[in-house]
């Protein structure tokens, strides 16, 4: 695979897939999480200094219907611009004349931001015509888009076949997967993975792949309670997915033959309605009154996860331990963000994998206290599934 490091990019107009779908603040309308665009500036600035020009491609929301100037990636130019620190060109197309004329004019060291290419459905569609427009624009292809790689988009995946010698991988995206690979491939044992969150059917595949690499699997959130029902335990109003009672079982007769230890929370928070203002307490995961639900892990549960953690030397964290979005229910979730952060310190390797398990360790301020925090939701879940992503496939020769 060609790398963006041996590259030359010296008067080239380099085609950047970047994944700049970023937050709006409701008011102002201005950005108001930077972090995605921020991430791509090392590709962008590896080009700009090689000599190159910058045509920049994104998906912003989920355009229904064509053209909507409410997710028109103009919204992001400032803080674009700010960030870059130079002019940004903007064509109020992605394909056509004016972006053909403006990717034309483009001189090396400027930056052009084309619109977003989910205004046709032929992106999404993995529309073939619609890639090699694309590719007209620019000499090469570079793929900086790790959030979308599990996605055969026009953009992400086809556009690559028409640069058979000049497409590859954006730092971002190298960064992503060569984290991924040290945890999935190379990971120092005793390896643990916590898998939380509240549905085992998103979780299960993954839980399956990972019976042959890891060495403990922490289960925690409300997929535990799917598990202890399967155990015939008394879950109460716990969130519960009867038809995956069979899954939850299989895997706990694999892992008991591979060798893998699965630890579900012993005990839970549990309360008597979905509120911050519930009535609460301790419980037992396996005796829940009717009428009580479990909404966190308990106490003896993030003592028996915390000793597991400090003795892991590879960590992968995806999902909360409970409903951390509500604060008397966030405890269990932010007591696991503490030994993560304790086990990396004590020289652990911690991968934290995307959406709602990122979000909770920035909540509690650990941001920079474990090693990796992954961009990727959807596309880490299929890539620790064991799938191929087809935009990093497509990338291969
Ligand atoms: P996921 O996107 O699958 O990682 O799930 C994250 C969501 O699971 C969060 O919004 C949590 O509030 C929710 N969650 C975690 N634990 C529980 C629970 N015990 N009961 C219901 N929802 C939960």
């Amino acid at each position: 695979m060609t790398t963006i490091k041996d590259f030359n990019f010296f008067q080239k107009k380099a085609l950047i897939r970047v994944d700049f779908n970023v937050p709006l603040d409701k008011t102002s309308g201005l950005v108001s999480d930077d972090k995605r665009i921020r991430a791509a500036l090392p590709t962008i600035q590896h080009v700009l200094k090689g000599g190159g020009a910058v045509i920049l491609l994104s998906h912003f929301g989920r355009p229904k219907n064509g053209p909507d100037e409410s997710f028109s990636l103009n919204k992001i130019i400032p803080c674009l611009t700010n960030l870059v620190g130079r002019k940004v060109y903007f064509a109020n197309d992605c394909i056509g004349e004016e972006a053909v004329l403006l990717s034309k004019s483009l001189q090396p060291g400027e930056v052009l931001l084309l619109e977003n290419v989910r205004f046709y459905k032929e992106e999404t569609d993995g529309d073939l015509a619609f890639a090699e427009k694309l590719s007209r624009l620019g000499d090469c292809f570079v793929n900086d888009a790790f959030g979308t790689a599990h996605r055969a988009h026009a953009s992400t995946t086809q556009i690559a076949s028409f640069f058979p010698t000049a497409k590859m991988m954006g730092f971002l995206m190298q960064g992503e997967i060569e984290t991924a690979q040290k945890v999935m491939r190379n990971g120092q044992k005793p390896i643990t993975a916590i898998i939380g969150g509240a549905k085992v059917s998103d979780k299960i595949l993954i839980v399956e792949n990972l019976l042959s690499i890891v060495d403990n699997i922490i289960i925690g959130g409300g997929m535990a309670y799917t598990f202890y029902k399967a155990l015939g335990g008394e879950i109460g109003n716990s969130i519960c997915e009867n038809e995956r009672i069979d899954s939850c079982l299989a895997i706990m007769e694999k892992a008991k033959k591979t060798g893998v230890r699965i630890y579900l929370p012993v005990d839970s928070i549990i309360a008597d309605e979905f509120s911050a203002n519930a009535q609460m307490k301790n419980c037992q995961s396996d005796q829940i009154p009717n009428a009580w639900m479990g909404l966190d892990i308990g106490e003896k549960a993030r003592i028996e996860f915390q000793n597991v953690l400090l003795n892991s030397k590879t960590i992968l964290w995806n999902g909360p331990m409970g409903v951390f979005e509500l604060l008397p229910f966030s405890e269990g979730t932010k007591s696991v963000a503490e030994a993560v952060v304790l086990s990396t310190k004590n020289g652990a390797f911690s991968l934290i994998g995307g959406g709602d398990s990122a979000a909770a360790v920035q909540k509690f301020g650990y941001e920079e206290q474990v090693s990796y925090i992954s961009t990727g939701g959807g596309a880490l879940l299929e890539y620790f599934e064991g799938k191929e992503l087809p935009g990093i496939k497509a990338l291969e020769n």
